[in-house]
């Protein structure tokens, strides 16, 4: 059997069709594998979802109990049959519950990874790179100049502009799954236990999160109305960056707009989007980090999807690994 017979990208996704499902798919199918809860892979509207406990219950929060036909839990590393192939969900390392999906028949393995990262986060378990014989990849920052620094030494700067600037609302804008509570949970860690003011879109996965145990502290609204302006000098208010343009962001003191992601690396799109305080802070693996994994998962090809994939299939090529972007179109990532 070739890879190609097991996985083949169609409009609506990645399809396989001995097992007869969809990865990811971008419009509603009757079987989707789903990696994890970012909008641009988890959709409502399919006849049936098989994800983590984790991800299906982010669905849930974000589409409603009805967001498909019915649903099935993955447990980490367990084997599930469908049809004549065997699947298996591994960690990614990217969002709470986010998973890679290993599709196996006939001795030929293929992992598409979804989105991951491989250095540490205290709001997911770690990725795991997995050998197979086709190792499909994400190429978010699949370019040279993305080099991510170390998260903690972004929330350090963020703490010192706090320290430097006593009457100033910080406004940090987070996407709601995964880098809100990731960004929490670094404060957290650097030592800073005051309260943490968040948007209310932010509220029903920060409650989620602390459901999985993972503890984000005293988080109060962040709502002008209900409390003095006052409250909020000095304070670390946190928000989807889309509400930092309306009306909600300038009722604070002297705000000073902050943002957390990866494209944060380049300068002007921090310019264009009027941050002050950039913080370079990914849940997608950096250029270096997508060299070290497909070279820890030595597959004998790579599948590149999702952002540069001309810059990674040349640098696999010049290894001496067979490669080739897959065009899948509708993946724009909320949470790089
Ligand atoms: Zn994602
Ligand atoms: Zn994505």
């Amino acid at each position: 059997m070739r890879p190609e017979q097991l996985l083949i990208p169609r409009r609506e996704g990645l399809y396989c069709p001995p097992g007869d499902f969809f990865i990811d798919p971008v419009r509603g199918v009757d079987r989707a594998l789903i990696t994890h809860g970012h909008a641009d892979h988890a959709r409502a509207g399919h006849g049936h979802v098989l994800a983590t406990a984790e991800t299906l219950d982010i669905m849930a929060i974000r589409y409603g109990d009805d967001h498909a036909g019915a649903t099935q839990g993955a447990g980490i590393g367990e084997q599930i049959r469908i049809n004549d192939v065997t699947v298996e969900f591994l960690p990614a390392g990217h969002v709470l519950g986010s998973a890679q999906i290993s599709v196996e028949k006939d001795g030929l393995r293929i992992v598409a990874s979804g989105d991951y990262k491989p250095r540490p986060d205290p709001t997911c378990a770690a990725f795991e790179p997995v050998p197979c014989d086709v190792f499909i990849t994400e190429a978010t920052f699949a370019l040279p100049v993305f080099r991510h620094p170390e998260a903690t030494g972004e929330i350090a700067r963020l703490l010192r502009s706090l320290a430097r600037n006593p009457e100033r609302a910080h406004l940090v804008g987070v996407y709601s799954l995964g880098k809100a509570q990731r960004v929490i949970r670094l404060i957290r860690d650097a030592g800073y236990q005051q309260p943490l003011y968040i948007h209310g879109a932010l509220q029903k996965l920060c409650d989620y999160y602390e459901s999985q145990g993972i503890a984000l502290g005293e988080l109060r609204p962040a709502t002008v109305e209900a409390s003095a302006k006052g409250e909020f000098a000095g304070a670390i208010v946190l928000g989807p960056p889309s509400a930092f343009a309306d009306k909600w962001a300038r009722r604070f003191p002297d705000p000073l707009i902050s943002f957390a992601s990866g494209w944060m690396q380049v300068r002007a799109r921090a310019r264009q989007r009027g941050v002050e305080l950039p913080l370079v802070i990914s849940d997608h693996a950096d250029w270096d980090e997508l060299a070290e994994t497909i070279n820890a998962v030595s597959p004998a090809e790579v599948w590149v999807t999702h952002g540069r994939e001309e810059a990674l299939v040349r640098w696999c090529q010049m290894q001496g690994i067979a490669a080739r972007p897959l065009h899948l179109v509708g993946y724009e990532d909320e949470g790089d």
